[in-house]
């Protein structure tokens, strides 16, 4: 099938416009409107890996075509990084051809965040090998190097697949990674356990190329945990576990999630889905996206923008109506979390009486060599499986209990904390100005230092609390729903001078209540002063809060 059809996948579903539109294909527009469309027409994304392996990994950098470098590559998890030594004033300024490095970002998708001690190890002994000792954790569950050659890329993907990962549409406008409850399967407390909806999602349509050219990328969750703890408000699909009063466990159904420009929080459809239906649902809403979704600008060409134009009750209509072809039946919203963590982080029991201990990395960042430690220690101590959460959080599973105390002694030999302070637990950052090209600050090495700093000064303060930190105004480390959000940005210094700094953000919110921050006209603090505003919001906060104030 090429990439973009002459004619719609599915026979148009409404009368064609006159009008250019916004580049539906369901209303008969594909002509290609932007570089983007234009590129996915030419050729699928997915066939770039047969280049790679035969043209680019021989010939080296400077032979990949520049629609397959800046575009194509990411339907194999591959983004260029940022050259080393371009400041933060210049991310605007420069063509992209000039910010590029002949260098890779690869993210390895790790889909419901489930590893073996064994694919761990690999990804670790590739983080040395190929990647300059570098492997973050990332907000969706991946893995992500950076430093990589196109010439050791087929090797990287060779010993990736040999232990069954992949980095199939780990970026790019395809179906990315299913973010999955990191205790699907094992927690007392779950609801219902999504990895086999996980699992056929991925076999259906993962690579599939009826859906390998989306408007723009395409997030999911899938968790029947109690304490929501995949973002699911922020996916453009999320599938929460809920009980049924007549037909017990399932799934209430999100859709339309988003943060970056323009932020929305996904809207219930108030169905419920069986957990056995929840491949179907995702292939009708993923559907919708592809014939419906906007494909005219790329800022609008995500799923919110169709939502916000049809509102729930008209998307729960076509979905049942032009899609699955019978009715949804009508479930309950899920109930509010017992916690305000959803990290797993700490020592806890699982439904079979062994333990689970998650654990909380710097802002996701490892290394190879500590990734192959934590896959060593995990062995030592009887397990043979982990867990990446979405809040770049790990967690070792099956640990029996006299192994506990000796496990969590060394995790935290490695700084790798069981039981950290809030900080070091809510806090998160992107992958920032180091390797990213789109970035204005530094954001991880800065977000270990704030950690340092918040704990040496208030060490008292146990709240739970986020501290979201992003390089640039995306939402990588999704500022807008934590309790403290922090948006790279260059300003003025005291003395006027232009200082890397962060535009702040109040009160955002995951959860039932959940809502975006309050960006306070003119509340941009220096990176140097983010310890001291930090200190003082949270000492106010201390002082001055009503009982049960968040
Ligand atoms: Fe890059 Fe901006 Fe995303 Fe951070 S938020 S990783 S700087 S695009």
């Amino acid at each position: 099938m090429p990439a973009t059809p002459e004619k719609s996948p599915v026979t148009p579903r409404r009368k064609a416009s006159r009008h250019r539109g916004e580049g539906q294909w369901a209303v008969g527009h594909f002509t290609p409107l932007n570089g983007n469309e234009q590129f996915k027409k030419d050729d699928d994304g997915l066939n770039v890996r047969t280049r790679i392996e035969t043209i680019y990994s021989k010939s080296g950098f400077d032979s990949i075509d520049p629609n397959d470098l800046r575009g194509r590559m990411r339907w194999w998890g591959l983004y260029t990084q940022r050259k080393p030594g371009i400041d933060g004033g210049k991310t605007a300024v420069l063509e992209p051809e000039e910010l590029d490095d002949k260098y890779f970002m690869l993210r390895v998708r790790v889909d419901g965040g489930r590893l073996t001690t064994e694919q761990l190890r690999v990804i670790g002994q590739i983080s040395e090998e190929f990647a300059r000792g570098t492997a973050d954790i990332t907000d969706r569950q991946n893995i992500q190097y950076h430093w990589i050659r196109i010439e050791d890329v087929p090797e990287i993907w060779r010993r990736l697949e040999e232990v069954g990962l992949s980095t199939t549409e780990a970026c790019g406008d395809t179906p990315r990674v299913i973010l999955g409850s990191p205790v699907a399967g094992i927690a007392e407390d779950e609801i219902i356990d999504g990895t086999p909806a996980i699992d056929e999602i991925h076999r259906r349509f993962i690579g599939n190329p009826a859906f390998s050219n989306l408007p723009r990328k395409f997030k999911t969750a899938i968790s029947g945990s109690p304490l929501l703890d995949v973002a699911h408000e922020i996916n453009d699909v999320a599938f929460v576990g809920v009980e049924h009063p007549e037909h017990g466990p399932g799934f209430d159904l999100w859709v339309g999630g988003g943060l970056s420009t323009n932020p929305k929080l996904g809207q219930r459809l108030g169905a419920w889905v069986p957990l056995d239906e929840v491949p179907d649902v995702f292939e009708g809403v993923i559907s919708i996206f592809r014939d419906y979704g906007y494909r005219r600008l790329r800022t609008r060409a995500r799923l919110k923008f169709l939502l916000a134009d049809w509102g729930a009750e008209k998307f729960r209509q076509i979905l049942q109506d032009e899609y699955l072809k019978r009715e949804l039946v009508d479930g309950p919203a899920p109930a509010e979390p017992v916690s305000r963590w959803r990290d797993h982080v700490g020592v806890h029991r699982q439904r079979d009486g062994r333990f689970y201990v998650g654990f909380a990395p710097r802002v996701g960042r490892v290394d190879g060599a500590t990734l192959t430690k934590i896959a060593e220690v995990a062995g030592e101590h009887g397990s043979s499986r982990l867990r990446t959460t979405a809040e770049q959080k790990m967690i070792v599973l099956d640990v029996e209990e006299q192994q506990v105390d000796s496990l969590v002694s060394a995790l935290e030999a490695l700084d790798l904390r069981v039981r950290p302070s809030s900080f070091r637990r809510g806090t998160m950052a992107c992958t920032g100005i180091e390797f990213c090209k789109l970035a204005i600050v530094e954001t991880k090495a800065r977000g270990s230092w704030l950690i340092d700093e918040l704990e040496r000064r208030i060490p008292q303060f146990e709240e739970p609390i986020t501290i979201n930190i992003n390089g640039c105004p995306n939402a990588c480390a999704r500022i807008q729903v934590a309790d403290i959000g922090l948006k790279g940005q260059l300003m003025l210094d005291g003395d006027g001078n232009q200082v890397e700094g962060f535009q702040v953000h109040l009160g955002g919110a995951l959860g039932l209540e959940a809502g975006f921050g309050r960006k306070v006209r003119g509340l941009k603090v220096t990176a140097q002063e983010l310890p001291d505003y930090i200190e003082r919001v949270l000492k106010r906060f201390e002082a001055e809060r009503e009982d049960g104030e968040r």
